[in-house]
């Protein structure tokens, strides 16, 4: 099983996976993309969804002003990396192109 090193609301890949190596564990530290809490704003399904949307709509920006936006960062690519699980894809209707553009290796 793969153990997902992506943020489940953003799909940013942060230093540290977000819940741990075995995927159980949080660390609580803050995605400095979109700015959730590991553990604590991305514990429950509808959460994130409701976390997502409102940084998609607020355009997707880079929140941390503690570490800086990465220069190749693109978020419209990024988003493709939200691990599966954590997407309703008849309700997020904009996800559904960036996932299925990303590497089969990743689905399972
Ligand atoms: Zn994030």
């Amino acid at each position: 099983m793969m153990i997902a090193t992506f943020c489940r609301v953003c799909g940013y890949e942060p230093e540290e996976a977000p819940w741990g190596e075995s995927g159980q564990q949080p660390t609580y530290q803050y995605c400095p993309c979109c700015n959730t809490q590991f553990g604590v704003t991305d514990a429950v399904f509808e959460q994130i969804q409701a976390e997502r949307k409102a940084w998609i709509e607020a355009g997707m920006p880079w929140r941390s002003k503690r570490y800086a936006q990465p220069e190749d960062w693109n978020p419209l690519e990024q988003i493709g990396l939200i691990p599966y699980q954590f997407v309703n894809l008849k309700e997020e209707p904009e996800l559904v192109r960036a996932l299925a553009s990303r590497p089969k290796d990743e689905e399972s």
